[in-house]
């Protein structure tokens, strides 16, 4: 086993873990950021990024991430395609296992890994994957202007992105798998109260339709009756919840009900000393790439105090 030693540690490669690469990196920290299996991020399955700051254009997702790990190179950061496979925060430094073999040793952590939308499981929903499929109604509403579209879920996410998309498009067929829903009874309100939502209750996704231009239905099945009916849509937005990816920090990392990683409210501080939190992995909220990148910064910020108090104690002891 290979170990090698590290000032930070970057686990995660979205616009959060990039972000906290080039302030650690620009404050001379020379980070070291593991990409894990997904280099780039959510944005990486996402076309055209229209709501971040600064593109009056619009980006391509994939290239913005590409842009955003150059910058992170420009100013030092040594990047690993590899998967951060399990740590160890019980003593310090901090050690992080490397693909199963290889030791890290780290004197401050940054945790970046994300979240991830739950999908179905239904074959076609991969196979229309970016294609008329889409877990982000903030992020691809705008396509489907002028068009039918359908949400699956009965959660707050599911009941704001109905409404969002409401505004966009001429119809919102809201797919819910029970007779009530579970989002707040405002949110559920704005849902019943607009007149171009309509909720097919009871109702689970048979199959989502389509050919090589993209999405141009979904087979819908009552649970209760068996039904099936076909809905004329070009748009399939998932909202049925997040998961976050926290798996490796279970049981070393104090977590929310739901599994997102707990940080002090206005920080990135974790439960543990050295190890900060940034990006959807520790905000069940938002959600957003621009507020990922917000908390990176504030992550790195974090670090970098962290490593100054730490290295202040050591000469006066
Ligand atoms: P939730 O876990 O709250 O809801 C998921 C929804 O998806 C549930 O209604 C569930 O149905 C449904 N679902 C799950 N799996 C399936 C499936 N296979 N097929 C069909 N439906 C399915 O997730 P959300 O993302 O909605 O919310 C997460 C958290 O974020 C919540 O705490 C929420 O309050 C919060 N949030 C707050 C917002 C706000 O305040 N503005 C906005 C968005 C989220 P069932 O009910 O039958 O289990």
């Amino acid at each position: 086993m290979a170990s090698t030693k590290v000032k930070v540690l970057i686990i995660g490669s979205g616009p959060a873990g990039y972000t906290a690469a080039i302030y650690a990196a620009r404050a001379g920290l020379t980070p070291v950021l593991y990409t894990g299996g997904q280099p780039g991020g959510q944005l990486t399955i996402t076309n055209d990024v229209e709501n971040f700051p600064g593109y009056p254009d619009g980006v391509n997702g994939p290239a913005m991430m590409i842009d955003l790990q150059k910058q992170a190179e420009r100013f030092g950061t040594k990047i690993h395609y590899a998967q951060v496979t399990s740590v160890d925060f019980s003593g310090y430094p901090l050690k992080v296992t490397v693909d199963e073999k290889d030791e890290v040793v780290a004197e401050a952590v940054i945790v970046a890994t994300g979240a991830s939308a739950k999908y179905l499981g239904i074959p076609s929903e991969q196979a229309f994957a970016n294609n008329g499929v889409s877990a982000c109604a903030v992020c691809d509403g705008y396509f489907y202007r002028g068009k039918e579209v359908a949400v699956v879920g009965a959660g707050d996410s599911a009941a704001e992105e109905a409404t969002y998309l409401s505004k966009l498009v001429t119809k919102v067929h809201l797919i819910v798998r029970r007779d009530e829903m579970r989002a707040s009874k405002i949110m559920q309100q704005r849902v019943k109260n607009t007149p171009n939502i309509e909720i097919h209750w009871n109702s689970d996704t048979d199959e989502i339709l389509g050919d090589q231009a993209g999405v141009n239905g979904v087979r819908i099945v009552n649970n209760k009756t068996g039904v099936k009916t076909t809905l004329k849509i070009e748009g399939f937005f998932l909202a049925i919840g997040h998961k976050p990816n926290t798996d490796i920090f279970k049981g070393q990392l104090t977590m929310d009900d739901a599994g997102y990683v707990k940080v002090v409210p206005g920080s990135t501080q974790t439960s543990i000393e050295g190890v900060f939190a940034v990006g959807d992995v520790a905000d069940r909220v938002y959600r957003q790439a621009v507020t990922a990148a917000g908390t990176g910064c504030m992550g790195a910020l974090d670090a970098e105090r962290f490593l100054v108090a730490k290295e202040l104690e050591v000469a006066h002891s």
